[in-house]
This record gives C-alpha cells, sequence and structure tokens, in this order.
C-alpha cells in the first residue's frame, strides 16, 4: 500500500544522504517531491529525473541555501505555484564544523547555528501560511542523538540539535489547533558522507556502544519520515523518535 499518495512534501538538503533516501521512499510511495540542496547540481538532477522515472511523480530539485531566509521564502513560494500544495515539511538540511570548544570559532558557530537551526526557523515559517489555509500539515525536524546526549567537539552542532527540539515542541503547541503536527526525529550514527569524515576507531568506538552493534542506515530514518508523515500518525505531534539502534537506552 502506498501511503503518501496525492500529497507534496518540501524535503531540504535531498542531494545525498539521510534526504536522498528520504526523497526516494517518498517517490516510491506516490509522493510528489520538492528538494533543496546547497552545491550538488549534478547529483540533484540525477535524482529528479531516476525518481519521475521510476516513480512517476512529480519531482523538482531546487538550489537553495536553507540558512538564507529570504531564498527559502522564494523556494517555498516557488513550490505552491509549481506544486499547489504543501502536505509535507521535511527539514532535514544540516553539517557539522567539529572542534573543541577551545579551538572553535565564531564562524564554525555560526555556520551551524544558520545551517541547522535557522534554517529550521526559515522553512517552518514561509510554509506557515500554505498549512494554515490547507488546515493539515506535518512538519518532520531532523535532529540527532547529539542533541540530547552532548559530543565532545561538538558543542555548536549539539546546541544547534537541541534547540530543534525545543523550536519544535514549541510549534506544535502552537499549530495543534489547525491541524498541523510537527514532530523530530533523533537519528543516531548514521552510515552517509557525514560520518564517512571520522576514522575507524571513532567508527568503531561508535559501533560498541550501540545495542544493535551497528550502524544505521539512511532508509532506517526515511521509514521513520514515511510514518510521521503519513495518517499513519496523525495523533502524534511534539514527540521526538529516536532513530538510533538503541544508543539512547
Ligand atoms: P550529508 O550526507 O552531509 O548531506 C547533507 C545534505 O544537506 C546535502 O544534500 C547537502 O547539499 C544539504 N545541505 C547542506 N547545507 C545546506 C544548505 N545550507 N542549504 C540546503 N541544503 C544544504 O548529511 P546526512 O548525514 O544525510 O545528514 C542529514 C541530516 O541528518 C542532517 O541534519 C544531520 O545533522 C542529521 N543527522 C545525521 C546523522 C548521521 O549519522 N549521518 C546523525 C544524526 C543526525 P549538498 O549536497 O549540495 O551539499
Amino acid at each position: 500500500m502506498k501511503l503518501l499518495v496525492d500529497k507534496t512534501a518540501i524535503i531540504t538538503g535531498a542531494s545525498r544522504g539521510i534526504g536522498k533516501a528520504i526523497a526516494e521512499k517518498f517517490a516510491e510511495n506516490g509522493c510528489n517531491i520538492a528538494f533543496s540542496y546547497a552545491n550538488s547540481v549534478e547529483k540533484a538532477n540525477a535524482l529528479e529525473s531516476e525518481l519521475i522515472s521510476k516513480y512517476n511523480v512529480k519531482v523538482r530539485g531546487f538550489q537553495s541555501n536553507a540558512a538564507d531566509f529570504d531564498s527559502s521564502q522564494a523556494f517555498v513560494d516557488s513550490v505552491v505555484s509549481e506544486f499547489g500544495q504543501i502536505d509535507i515539511l521535511i527539514n532535514n538540511a544540516g553539517i557539522t564544523r567539529d572542534n573543541l570548544l577551545m579551538r572553535m570559532s565564531e564562524d564554525q558557530w555560526d555556520e551551524i547555528m544558520n545551517v541547522n537551526l535557522k534554517s529550521v526557523f526559515n522553512l517552518t515559517k514561509a510554509s506557515l501560511r500554505t498549512f494554515l489555509k490547507q488546515k493539515s500539515g506535518s512538519i518532520i525536524n531532523m535532529s540527532s542523538v547529539v542533541g540530547v546526549m552532548g559530543n565532545a567537539g561538538q558543542s555548536n552542532y549539539a546546541a544547534s540539535k537541541a534547540g530543534i527540539v525545543g523550536f519544535s515542541k514549541s510549534i506544535a503547541k502552537e499549530l495543534g489547533s489547525r491541524n498541523v503536527r510537527c514532530n523530530v526525529i533523533a537519528p543516531g550514527f548514521i552510515e552517509t558522507e557525514m560520518t564517512a569524515e571520522l576514522g575507524d576507531d571513532a567508527l568503531k568506538k561508535w559501533t560498541d556502544g550501540i545495542p544493535l552493534k551497528r550502524g544505521g542506515q539512511p532508509d532506517d530514518v526515511a521509514n521513520a519520515c514515511i510514518y510521521l508523515a503519513s495518517d499513519m500518525s496523525t495523533y502524534v505531534t511534539g514527540q521526538v523518535l529516536s532513530v538510533c539502534g538503541g544508543m539512547l537506552v
């Protein structure tokens, strides 16, 4: 059974990694997709063509900086005019700029806050009018277990991801009466280009601490998104769903 037929989703940062897996799963489930990316033009074009030919849904990639307020509004406006509706918003775009606080520059702090946290404000605010008019919507924000546990060398990243939780719970309370839901996914260690930067030692340390004894796959996160985006979760809002192999147990 396809769970997202005739719905339209905006997914930020879908040229690769978790966002790409979400776009693929959503297309497979009949969803039309508008996705953004920062620089990966070729990868984005390839994904667009692949999804259209494989699943016969409407798909369009937009090069749009999620950290920029005006560009985010322009992106959402284009989606509304081309697709006519937004049913699902997935704020997935994110980066790391790891450093111990002692060595962290102001730029490293600001860049993380802008790309990881301000982006969530930008896209949610830009989509708000459409959701309110439609009297429905599902917003899914990508946090991290690191936002709950903290992690040495990632104080900027952890703070941005914890901020997403506070924002999302507030939005769930603000918009619940309008049938707009807002939930968070907190992935653990997921094998993408973001985590490929870690060496073998760090990798082993992470997996040793995971009850399921392995890293997760982008599809594991995409499956959780299907649940939170679809009518399977119409009574679920303001929640944080960890997809972490038990890391947070
Ligand atoms: P990834 O492989 O590095 O992919 C990041 C995606 O975000 C790319 O599509 C990138 O586009 C896009 N992006 C980056 N900056 C952007 C910007 N300013 N505007 C628009 N798009 C932007 O990362 P990932 O591992 O899939 O992570 C996806 C999300 O999950 C992030 O929020 C991350 O923090 C979170 N997360 C990941 C893990 C993990 O273990 N991988 C764990 C917990 C949480 P380009 O290709 O154009 O650069």
